[in-house]
């Protein structure tokens, strides 16, 4: 470290006294810095997430904590923010400080890659865990419940259910209770199920009010057969 800033110092200096004397071209500073990893979305695990979380990278970086572990966003002041970044690429610019899901692009959101998507479920609760907690963005957050209720359509994730104690009766129709049901009637359960003949005043004041409109006597007619 040490012997690496010396040379950067002396290149820097030498880089100074080029560009007074004009002998020595200028070396722009920023090329002396390692180059970092280009931001590329297309990984080699883009099919097939799931493997990256079992690869020797993944366990190099992580090793057996979650992803989000250790991530704090940057803020300014004391308090931090009460929601996170709405996103954290906006028109394929990365911001400084993305949030656990964007900053590793190995990392596939899919209703598959079940490893990952309890890293963000409450192993009590079974809920999600909130964004403030894990720091991911608003965009990425969304896409993740997405996928986590893909993943319980599908059986990757179990749905907790929660649990209901029945309250205290018996069910069993070994009840004294049932033994005491009455048993069913002989005839039928209702008295209109089947023809019963009126009673025979009813039917006599019925007859004697339809008389005038009766063309025929029903009665007569009964009668003479
Ligand atoms: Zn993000």
């Amino acid at each position: 470290m040490a012997a690496s800033l010396g040379i950067m110092s002396r290149l820097w200096v030498a880089g100074i006294r080029g560009a007074i004397w004009g002998k020595v071209p200028v070396t722009p500073l920023r090329s002396l810095c390692t180059q970092s990893d280009p931001f590329d979305t297309a990984s080699r695990y883009k099919d097939q997430p799931w493997e990256y979380l079992a690869s020797e990278e993944y366990l190099e970086r992580y090793g057996q904590a979650a992803v989000w572990v250790g991530y704090r966003r940057n803020h300014k002041g004391a308090i931090p923010p009460q929601k996170t970044r709405k996103t954290c690429i906006r028109g394929g610019k990365v911001c400084g400080n993305p949030c656990p899901i964007c900053r590793d692009q190995k990392l596939g959101l899919h209703y598959r890659n079940v490893k990952l998507l309890q890293q963000f479920i409450s192993p009590h609760t079974g809920t999600v865990y909130d964004p403030t907690r894990t720091g991911v963005c608003q965009k990425q957050q969304k896409i993740l419940a997405k996928t986590i209720e893909q993943s319980k359509d599908h059986g990757f994730l179990s749905t907790p259910l929660s649990h209901v104690d029945l309250p205290c009766e018996d069910y069993s129709n070994t009840h004294g209770a049932v033994a005491r049901t009455l048993p069913p009637p002989s005839g039928p359960w209702y008295s209109w199920y089947e023809w019963q003949e009126p009673p025979a005043r009813e039917l006599a004041r019925v007859r004697k009010l339809y008389a005038p409109f009766q063309k025929v006597d029903v009665a007569d007619k009964a009668d003479t057969l």
